[in-house]
Parts: structure tokens; sequence; C-alpha cells
């Protein structure tokens, strides 16, 4: 379960056990805390501010002469995705370079 709202501490819920279906009397449930990536913590997420927008075009324009080389996904492409997301542009990409 996510939680939006400005009073509760953590993002979101994860009941472990939905993701086998299963039955089990006990579970175990974990809460996600939001974290600023810091030097000892890992970024896990992109922060699309001027700053690194800026520094990501810079990127692209770099890896867009990497004409053997196909970047894609969340490193390459510097925004958020979930899993389905990810999995689309994948495909989509192929179809471009198959086509
Ligand atoms: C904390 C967290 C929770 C998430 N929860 C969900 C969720 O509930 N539902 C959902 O749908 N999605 C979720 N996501 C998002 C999901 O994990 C991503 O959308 C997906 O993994 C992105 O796939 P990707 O291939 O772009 O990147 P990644 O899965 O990060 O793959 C990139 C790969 O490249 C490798 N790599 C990096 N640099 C180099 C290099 N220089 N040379 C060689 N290899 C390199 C990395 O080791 C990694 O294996 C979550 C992500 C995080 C971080």
């Amino acid at each position: 379960m996510n939680y939006t709202d400005a009073e509760t501490p953590y993002t979101r819920i994860i009941e472990h056990k939905h993701f086998e279906f299963g039955l089990q009397p006990k579970t175990v449930i974990t809460r996600e805390y939001p974290a600023l990536g810091t030097k000892n913590r890992e970024p896990y997420y992109p922060v699309n501010d001027a700053r690194n927008t800026k520094l990501f075009n810079q990127y692209r324009e770099l890896a867009s002469r990497q004409k053997q080389v196909i970047f894609g996904g969340r490193l390459a492409e510097y925004r958020y995705y979930d899993m389905h997301q990810v999995i689309a542009s994948a495909l989509k990409r192929c179809q471009i370079e198959f086509n």
C-alpha cells in the first residue's frame, strides 16, 4: 500500500506473502522510508532537477556517439520506471532496432 500523505513517515508497506499468493498463518511486512542518496547511501531514484538534467543531457550526447551500444533503462534514460514500463520501453526499442 502506498502512503502519499505528509503525516505518514513511510511511503509504502509491503506484505510479502502476497507475492507468493500464500495462506500463511503469520505474515511479514516491510515499510519503506524515503531517504536522500548521500555519499554512503545508494541513490536509488533519479532526481530530475536542473543540475542533474543538464548533466544527463551531456551524458546522452556522449552516449549517442557510441553507435555499437544501445543504452536503455532507468540509468541510461535517467527517469523513474516501474518494471512493466521499463520492459515496455525495451520491447519498443527492439521493434525500432529490428525493423
Ligand atoms: C527500492 C526500489 C523499489 C522498487 N519497487 C518497485 C515496485 O514495487 N514495482 C515495480 O514495478 N518497480 C519497482 N522498482 C523499479 C524497478 O526496480 C526498475 O524499474 C527496474 O529494475 C529498472 O530496470 P533497468 O533495467 O532500467 O535497471 P536495473 O534493474 O537497475 O539494471 C541495471 C543493471 O546495470 C548494471 N550496471 C550498472 N552500471 C553498469 C556498468 N557500468 N557496467 C555494467 N553493468 C552496469 C547494474 O548492476 C544492473 O544490474 C523499484 C526500484 C527500487 C530501487
